[in-house]
């Protein structure tokens, strides 16, 4: 245990990639008297149960939240505005009711309605993950160097604000404060942008007739590899990132279309000044990912190559 613990008891509504790590982290770090849990189906809480982390795996929603100080909403965008309304009852008077959904305007108009006055809201989002899910996805360091944005809607208690920003700084985060439109309008350009053409290029290639599954697999080795990791990412989780963060992703996908043409013309007309250009310019911008420490410097994203380091007898 390395922190006085900033809450008594924190509920996780949800125990997957997000709710796992949080629980992970924050128990090894001390940071609440107890820590409890509830997932949507039996067999999910049947294993968190197994897993012996968490101090109480509660059978719902409205039953994990009674007394806490902390609850955070670790599920699908989609799922939190109902789930706000059937947690709102039994919330304690004073507690700090938050979020990790990737999207925040949404997030603040589905939930904020429901939410009784006496509690604090304070929706935040952990730019962190991987492409797993489930309970057994989680690790306590996915959160170290990575960024929490916390948006506090106009009026929340500063005191909430800096409890909920104490106890993701303890998880290992970077937090910063926006409003949850520039938050959408941000992660839009550097989250689910990336996402969209991910999982089109990857379907793309699966339905091409000139070129087999066997052979797209086989050869995947170059840039393609990287894609089919962030298309491998939850179906549930994205489809619900994509219906709530409509709006913002519509803008940049208008934005990604006009350069994509600028692009397929340069090549068309053999121009390869203006080819070189653009790449210069995006090769800076991934040296600005390493240099701030969001990315290893390492090749290959450090992917080991141990018949590369082996000597030859
Ligand atoms: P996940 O691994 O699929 O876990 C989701 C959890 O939510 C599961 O425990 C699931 O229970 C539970 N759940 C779903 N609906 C529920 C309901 N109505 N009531 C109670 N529990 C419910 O998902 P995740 O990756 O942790 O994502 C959770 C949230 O984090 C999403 O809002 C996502 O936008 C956000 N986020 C994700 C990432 C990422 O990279 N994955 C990064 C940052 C933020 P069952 O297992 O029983 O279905």
């Amino acid at each position: 245990m390395n922190a006085a613990p900033l809450f008594k008891r924190v509920a996780l509504i949800g125990f997957g990639l997000i709710g796992g790590s949080i629980a992970r982290a924050a128990k090894l770090q001390g940071l609440a008297s107890e820590i409890v849990t509830t997932a949507h189906s039996e067999k999910t809480r049947a294993r968190v149960k197994e897993l012996g982390i968490v101090d109480a795996v509660l059978d719902g929603n409205a039953a994990a939240v009674e007394g806490a100080d902390l609850v955070i909403l670790c599920i699908p965008v989609g799922a939190c505005g109902p789930v706000a309304r059937e947690i709102a009852p039994h919330l304690k008077p004073g507690a700090v009711i938050s979020d990790v959904g990737s999207v925040k305007g949404a997030i603040v108009r589905d939930m904020a309605p429901h939410l009784p006055k006496s509690v604090h809201f304070v929706p935040a989002h952990p730019v962190a993950g991987t492409e797993h899910s489930g309970p057994d996805s989680g690790f306590a360091e996915l959160f170290i160097n990575r960024w929490c944005i916390l948006t506090p809607p106009e009026g929340t208690d500063p005191h909430a604000v800096e409890r909920l920003r104490g106890f993701w700084a303890a998880l290992g985060a970077r937090v910063e404060t926006m409003t949850p439109e520039h938050h959408d309008l941000v992660l839009a350009i550097t989250s689910h942008l990336p996402h969209l053409i991910a999982y089109t290029i990857v379907g793309t290639a699966e339905e091409l007739a000139q070129v087999t599954e066997s052979e797209v697999i086989k050869f995947s080795a170059g840039g393609f590899r990287d894609f089919t990791r962030i298309a491998a990412s939850d179906p549930t989780m994205w489809r619900d990132v994509f219906l709530a963060n409509k709006e913002a992703v519509l803008e940049m996908l208008g934005t990604f279309n006009e350069d994509l043409s600028k692009l397929t013309r340069a090549i068309r007309r053999g121009d390869g000044e203006a080819l070189f250009d653009h790449f210069t310019r995006t090769r800076a911008i991934r040296r600005g990912i390493v240099e701030t420490g969001q990315d290893s410097a390492a090749p290959d994203f450090g992917r080991p190559h141990p018949q590369l380091a082996k000597k030859p007898d």
